[in-house]
C-alpha cells in the first residue's frame, strides 16, 4: 500500500499516521521525492481498508498494492483449485462440468423426467431450487425441505450429485443433508453472516456473484467463506445488471478472464440468469466454454409453459439435447472433458 502525503501537511500530522501504521504491526518505507512525500506501507495489508486512511488530514491518497483478499488470490495459491465431488466429479480441471435442471423443485414426476434425462446423456450434477428467492412475495416460494428430499431421492436413483440455494443461516443444517454443494444466490453474496456460517461447513459452497457485485466484493465474499475454515469456493457469474434491459441481466464473460488471472478458484457460468431468454443460452454457453469457464449451470423444464418459476429461460429437453450437440465439438477442441 503506498500512501501519498498532502503537500502542505504539518509534521505533527504526518507524524500521526506514521505512528498509526507502525502501531498496527507494519513496517514502513520512505520513498519521498524532492516533491512529493510518499511512503509504503510493507506487511499483509489486507487487513487494512485504504478508504479508513482518508480519516487523517496529512493523507492525500491511498493507492493499494495486494489485493483485499488473500486465500482467493492467485498470489496465494497459483495452481488452480480442484473441487472432487466424488465419482470422478472434478470441477476446476479439465472436466466442463454442467449443473442441469429447473429452476424449481416442483413435483416428483418432473425431477423424475429430468434425472433420468440427466443420466442418458451421462451428466452429473443435477441442480433445483427447494427455497426461491422470489422477488414478489406472492410468486411459488419453492416446496422447502420436502423439495430437498426430493432431490436427493432422484439423484440417488439416477447416480447424480445435487446443488441447490441455501435460503439462510438456519437451513444449513438441512442442507448439509440433502445436498452434495450449497448454492449461495445472487441476493445473499453480501449475507456476511451466512457466509461466515458456510465457512464451517465441510461442503463445496457455490458463490453466485450479486446483483450489482465488483469482481473484487465478489472474492471478498468467497474470501469470507475461507477465512471461516472452507477451501471449497466455486464462483459462478449470472449475469450483472446493466443499463440493459432487453436482457434479464448482462453477461459480463470477461468476468470468467479477470476471475481466473485473479483468483485460483473454479468458476462456472449461468447463461440462464444472465440471459433470461431460452433462444440465447445455446450460443452464450458456448462462448462460455470458450472463455475458458470450468462449467455451466443451466435451467431446463419438461414444459417451460407451464414452470412455476423462471420458465422463459428455461431449454426443454429437447433444445439442451441441441445445445450438447454444440458444445460437444467445442469441448474436444479445447481439450475439456463435458461432464
Ligand atoms: C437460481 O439459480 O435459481 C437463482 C435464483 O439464481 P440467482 O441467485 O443467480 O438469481
Ligand atoms: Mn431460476
Amino acid at each position: 500500500m503506498i500512501i501519498k502525503i498532502k503537500r502542505d501537511a504539518s509534521l505533527e500530522a504526518v507524524q500521526r499516521v506514521l505512528d498509526f501504521i507502525k502501531q498496527e504491526g507494519f513496517d514502513l518505507k520512505d520513498v519521498s521525492s524532492d516533491r512529493v512525500k510518499i511512503f509504503g506501507v510493507i506487511g499483509d495489508t489486507s487487513k487494512l481498508e485504504a478508504r479508513d486512511f482518508y480519516a487523517f488530514e496529512a493523507v492525500a491518497e491511498v493507492i493499494r498494492i495486494q489485493s483485499p483478499y488473500k486465500k482467493a488470490s492467485r498470489e496465494f495459491q497459483s495452481n488452480d483449485t480442484l473441487i472432487d465431488l466424488g465419482d470422478g466429479v472434478v470441477i476446476g480441471g479439465d472436466q466442463h462440468v454442467l449443473m442441469i435442471g429447473p429452476c424449481s423443485v416442483e413435483n416428483e414426476a418432473q425431477m423424475m423426467q429430468v434425472g433420468a434425462f440427466l443420466q442418458r446423456h451421462n451428466l452429473k450434477i443435477l441442480r433445483g431450487g427447494a427455497f426461491k428467492p422470489r422477488t414478489s412475495p406472492y410468486a411459488f416460494q419453492g416446496m422447502g425441505e420436502e423439495g430437498l428430499k426430493l432431490m436427493r431421492r432422484v439423484a440417488d436413483r439416477y447416480g447424480l450429485k445435487v446443488i441447490s440455494e441455501v435460503p439462510s443461516v438456519s437451513a444449513i443444517a438441512l442442507f448439509e443433508k440433502y445436498v452434495d454443494i450449497i448454492q449461495v444466490g445472487a441476493r445473499n453474496m453480501q449475507n456476511f453472516h451466512l457466509l461466515k456460517a458456510l465457512g464451517q461447513s465441510r461442503k463445496p459452497i457455490f458463490l453466485k456473484r450479486g446483483l450489482s457485485a465488483t469482481i473484487e466484493e465478489w472474492l471478498m465474499s468467497a474470501e469470507y467463506i475461507m477465512h471461516g475454515g472452507n477451501d471449497q469456493v466455486i464462483l459462478c457469474e449470472r449475469g450483472i445488471r446493466t443499463f440493459e434491459t432487453y436482457t434479464r441481466n448482462t453477461l459480463d464473460i470477461s468476468a470468467v478472464l479477470a476471475v481466473r488471472e485473479l483468483s485460483h478458484l473454479p468458476v462456472i457460468v449461468d447463461p440462464s440468469h444472465a440471459s433470461g431468454r431460452y433462444k440465447m443460452i445455446d450460443p452464450l454457453a458456448q462462448a462460455a466454454l470458450a472463455v475458458g469457464a470450468h462449467g455451466q449451470m443451466i435451467e431446463i423444464h419438461p414444459e417451460p409453459e407451464k414452470a412455476l418459476s423462471d420458465g422463459a429461460q428455461s431449454l426443454t429437453l429437447e433444445r439442451f439435447e441441441r445445445l450438447l450437440e454444440h458444445l460437444k465439438p467445442l469441448a474436444d477442441v479445447l481439450g475439456k472433458r463435458l461432464t
